[in-house]
Parts: C-alpha cells; sequence; structure tokens
C-alpha cells in the first residue's frame, strides 16, 4: 500500500511546531469533513488527515514515524497507523469555532472511528509507553534478559476493569449513552446529540462503584515486565513490546511499551554499527621487525601476524568478529588499527640501542628522499 507522507498530508514542514501541526489539521478538518465538505473524496481526504494527526501530534509517535516512516506502525496488517482510539473531539470542536458540542446533524460519530458521542463505550487501546534502558556495551553485544518495572494503569482487578457492580439502565438517557437535542449552529439548526452526563456515554451505570479504583475501570500499579533483548542493539534502536503498556479501556487492548537502547561505551572496544574496531599499541620495534600478538575479540583472544614495516594506521580486518547484524543475518567484521608507541621514557639500555640505531639511516627510504630534494 503505498501511502502519503503524514507531513504532506497536513501540508507542513518535517521540523513544524505542534502548533502549526494542529492549525493545519484544522483546516483540513474544516475543508473536508464528510459532515460539512461537498467535495467528493472527504471522507477519504479527512481520514488521511485524521490519521497523519494522530501520530504527528504525539510526540513519541512522530519520532518513530520519522525514524521508521509508515513500517513504524504497520503491524496491524492495515498499512497504518490504527487512530481509532484517538480523541478528536477537542480539536474538531476548535475547527469549528467551539460551535459543535455533540455531533453534526444527528450523525452518529461512531462510523467514523472517532471522536465523541460514542467514545464512552468504545473499545478503546490503551496508551503507548516509552522506556528508556540503558546497557553495558556487552549486554548490547551478546543479548540480555532484563526485568523493568513500571507504574502503569492496569485493569482494576476487583471489578475487572468495569468500574463498579450491579449494571442498571441508565435513567437518564434510557440507555441510549447522548442526550439529543436541537441547536442553533453556524451552520442552521442541527439536532445535536452529547454525551449522557449521567452515565458519561455509557447507556449503563453501576448502582455500587467500585472502591478500589472509584469507578474508572483501572487502577496504577507497579508492573514487572521481563525483556529479551535481543543480541546487537544499539543506541537509538527501540523495540516494541506488544500489548504490555496501559490498560486498555471497555475490552480495547493494552497500549504498547518502546523500549528505547542507550549504550555504554567500551574501555577498548569502538562500536560502529556492527563492526567493531580496536586500537592496537605495537612498539617500534615490532612494527619494523614483524611481530605476532595476541589480541583480545568480542569472542575471545586470536593470534594477530603484524608483518615486517607494519605503520601506524595499519588496518586488519578480522571477518565475523564483530557484532549480530540485529535487523538481518550475520555478523559485522572487526578491525584492529596499529598503533606505533614512540617511547616517551628510556631506559639506559634502550637509550644507547636507539643511539645506535640512529647511526644508521633509512637512505633508500622514498619519502625521506622526496624530502631531501628540497633540502
Ligand atoms: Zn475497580
Ligand atoms: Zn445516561
Amino acid at each position: 500500500m503505498n501511502k502519503k507522507d503524514y507531513y504532506e498530508v497536513l501540508g507542513v514542514s518535517k521540523d513544524a511546531s505542534q502548533d502549526e501541526i494542529k492549525s493545519a489539521f484544522r483546516k483540513l478538518a474544516k475543508k473536508y469533513h464528510p459532515d460539512v465538505s461537498k467535495e467528493p473524496d472527504a471522507e477519504e481526504k479527512f481520514k488521511e488527515a485524521q490519521e497523519a494527526y494522530a501520530v504527528l501530534s504525539d510526540e513519541s509517535k512522530r519520532k518513530q514515524y520519522d525514524q521508521f516512516g509508515h513500517t513504524a506502525f504497520d503491524n496491524n496488517g492495515a498499512g497504518g497507523y490504527d487512530f481509532s482510539g484517538f480523541d478528536f473531539s477537542d480539536i474538531i470542536r476548535e475547527a469549528f469555532g467551539g460551535s459543535f458540542e455533540g455531533g453534526f446533524g444527528g450523525t452518529d460519530f461512531s462510523d467514523f472511528g472517532f471522536g465523541f458521542g460514542s467514545k464512552a463505550n468504545r473499545p478503546t487501546k490503551g496508551r503507548d509507553k516509552i522506556v528508556r534502558m540503558d546497557l553495558d556495551f556487552e549486554e548490547a553485544v551478546y543479548g540480555t534478559k532484563k526485568e523493568i518495572t513500571l507504574t502503569l494503569n492496569d485493569t482494576c482487578d476487583e471489578c475487572h476493569g468495569e468500574g463498579g457492580f450491579d449494571i442498571n439502565t441508565c435513567d437518564e438517557c434510557h440507555g441510549s449513552g447522548t442526550i439529543t437535542a436541537q441547536k442553533q449552529t453556524i451552520f442552521g439548526a442541527f439536532m445535536t446529540k452529547t454525551v449522557c452526563n449521567k452515565c458519561g456515554g455509557k447507556g449503563e451505570i453501576y448502582t455500587k462503584e467500585c472502591r478500589k479504583c472509584h469507578g474508572l475501570g483501572t487502577v496504577k500499579a507497579k508492573k514487572n515486565i521481563e525483556v529479551k533483548v535481543p543480541a546487537g542493539v544499539d543506541t537509538g534502536v527501540q523495540l516494541r513490546i506488544k500489548e504490555k503498556g496501559e490498560a486498555g479501556q471497555n475490552g480495547g487492548p493494552n497500549g504498547d511499551i518502546y523500549l528505547e537502547f542507550y549504550v555504554n561505551d567500551h574501555p577498548i572496544f569502538q562500536r560502529e554499527g556492527s563492526d567493531i574496531y580496536l586500537e592496537l599499541p605495537i612498539t617500534v620495534a615490532e612494527a619494523a621487525l614483524g611481530c605476532k600478538k595476541k589480541v583480545p575479540t568480542l569472542y575471545g583472544n586470536i593470534t594477530l601476524t603484524i608483518p615486517a614495516g607494519s605503520e601506524s594506521g595499519d588496518k586488519h580486518r578480522v571477518r565475523g568478529k564483530g557484532i549480530e547484524n540485529v535487523n538481518s543475518y550475520g555478523k559485522g567484521d572487526m578491525y584492529i588499527i596499529l598503533k606505533v608507541k614512540t617511547p616517551q621514557k628510556l631506559s639506559r639500555d634502550q637509550k644507547r640501542l636507539f643511539e645506535q640505531l640512529a647511526k644508521t639511516g633509512l637512505d633508500d627510504d622514498r619519502e625521506f628522499n622526496k624530502i631531501k630534494e628540497y633540502l
């Protein structure tokens, strides 16, 4: 499914402020609202705008979108962000200058999957949560299991999320959840529907409110969640833990948790994507004569053969000793960069040896000779 860019849909730039996003959506809502618009594809356009606004008005969702595009929300198979849990009522009301308190012309808004009137008893997905997780370098490389403790809105176990006991039809709205009245608006006279105050739109009321959650159906609860961190994650990578977030409402699913990783540095290894870099100090003699050197890797020691005449900056590639590729198969490589150390402090013996060495030249070296031409 080829989806339009959310920023394009709203006609704002990628760095638009929340105010700009809001005002762009308000304009589109006014233009394409299916109840007032005469455009032939109004409903389609309106839905597009709703989806774009639901994502971009939420900083954490916007961040995911900026990073992963539409694929960030593609898990539901619908090819886009499921915005059915998003409450548009305030902004739609604002778009129409505060003239609307209920629906438009008696339209049942539940058909459009948003807003007011019927929202109170529609199953709603719980809120998502982004949680930062710090990892040691090794934990990120090898993967790990961790337990996180979060305080979340959890379904009340006393009333099983119902909010109360002994259910009865609301006598105010006679079970419809809405109160219908005629209202004058900028578009003329409409029958408007407002949410029933007594039952909050549910159409039913409990004779006895749940004392544990005070009728909310959810309680704040500390939850321990075990997380399996896959090998190879890096700073900024997000992991989605499906439906472990805030409790949904009216039987809706829980929200998701997004773990965002921050990986600490390693004292000697540097990481670049799935490749690992190690700077290896060697002596002048080792560089000149060549040697075999024991080198630590992420997967045990190896012996590296350093050829005679090595220089600072020489790079040795060790295949497959990098980091597990988190998005595909296989490991990256390790690069060992030589650093020839000039001694800062010499023993008497060493000094004598270097003095002896100094008497010999490097007369046939090309670079030395090149400079000599200009002397
Ligand atoms: Zn309860
Ligand atoms: Zn009622």
